[in-house]
């Protein structure tokens, strides 16, 4: 089965408005407060949100596409922040 594999970059930690991720994450400054901007780490990962937890998110996606499909889209994403 495809997997989705995270190389860290950090971005979608950097840039919760262009994710539209959960507001009471924002800093502030657009950046997570649990992102560690040293590392490109979450300090949280154990326990960070469902909406990053791309395994875990998919459940409301399912109706909709693969899993495979899924995994491309998270792809997609990526790309495109990096480009932000
Ligand atoms: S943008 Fe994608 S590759 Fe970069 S840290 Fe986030 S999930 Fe990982
Ligand atoms: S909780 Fe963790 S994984 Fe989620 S946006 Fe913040 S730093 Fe990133």
């Amino acid at each position: 089965m495809k997997r989705f594999f995270c190389d860290k970059c950090g971005k979608c930690c950097e840039k919760l408005p262009a994710l539209v991720i959960d507001p009471g994450l924002d800093d502030g400054t657009g950046k997570c407060k649990f992102y560690d901007s040293q590392t490109n780490l979450c300090t949280i990962y154990d326990q960070r949100p469902d909406i990053c937890n791309v395994d875990k998110m998919y459940s409301a996606f399912a109706s909709l596409m693969s899993y495979e499909e899924y995994i491309d889209m998270n792809y997609y994403f990526c790309t495109k922040l990096k480009e932000v």
